[in-house]
């Protein structure tokens, strides 16, 4: 369903990733691994369409298509989403408002507000959201747990094919991190969703069971394996790569 061949990406002048190959199936779920630095956020952002990361070669093929092809809103439309590792706040954006608008141009749709709280109804249930968090303006003031669960709940409504987290995970305490597991869990198995789980740590994947796992460093994938080489990782660390 996803791929990447041979794809190399340059910031500015400079290669930061040097010709990666990874390939992803319909509800399969993938963490990619590695210190910092390594490039996985360039390949989230060049997958995503970022206008600073360059494909300088190689390619990125979804669903058959050619994704270098397309603008980040066609990359989004066609199913592809991008969880960021710092979200940014937009003010004056009431919450409610701004999902019904997604939600509204990722279908072609034109749902009421009261059909939208509906169709809100299930998601803010598994995220544990009080109705009253979607009169808020769009991550202003929010913690970073409030953040997560506003990126989750994003995630809920537009229902990717293939979502890529970002560090996710990062600063999450455990009871935030069940429940971005649970947000994953329930889209890969009610729409199939396949995953793209980029991690520094290996502790979220004790939630969220991933069946493959690459591990980057210097701008490649070193290594790919089952999920034991998350745990293998966790023991010998990233610097007998
Ligand atoms: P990771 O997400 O694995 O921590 P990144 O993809 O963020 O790694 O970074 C990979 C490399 O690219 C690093 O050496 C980093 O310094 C460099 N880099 C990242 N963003 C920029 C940028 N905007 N300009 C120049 N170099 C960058
Ligand atoms: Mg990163």
């Amino acid at each position: 369903m996803f791929k990447t061949k041979d794809l190399k990406v340059s910031i500015d002048t400079k290669e930061i990733i040097h010709g990666i190959n990874l390939k992803i199936e319909k509800g399969e779920m993938h963490a990619l691994m590695g210190q910092n630095g390594s490039g996985k956020s360039t390949l989230a952002q060049v997958i995503m369409g970022h206008p600073n990361y360059h494909a300088t070669s190689g390619e990125i093929k979804f669903e058959g298509k050619n994704v270098l092809e397309m603008d980040p809103t066609e990359r989004a439309k066609t199913g592809i989403f991008l969880s960021f590792q710092y979200p940014s706040e937009v003010a004056g954006v009431n919450i409610n408002s701004y999902l019904r608008m997604i939600y509204n141009k990722k279908n072609d749709a034109s749902v009421s507000p009261v059909k939208f709280r509906e169709i809100l109804k299930e998601k803010l249930e598994i995220l544990d959201i009080k109705p009253d968090f979607l009169n808020r303006y769009l991550n202003e003031g929010f913690s970073g747990g409030e953040k997560k669960r506003m990126e989750m709940l994003q995630m809920l409504v537009l229902v990717p094919k293939l979502a890529i987290l970002d560090e996710v995970d990062s600063g999450l305490d455990i009871d935030a991190l069940k429940i971005v597991a649970k947000a994953v869990s329930y889209l890969n198995e009610k729409a199939k969703t396949s995953f793209l789980i980029i991690t520094h740590y290996a502790r979220i994947l004790s939630h969220i069971n991933p069946s493959q796992v690459h591990v980057m460093k210097d701008g490649l994938i070193v290594k790919s394996g089952g999920p034991n080489l998350a745990e293998e990782l966790e023991k010998t660390g990233y610097v007998e790569l």
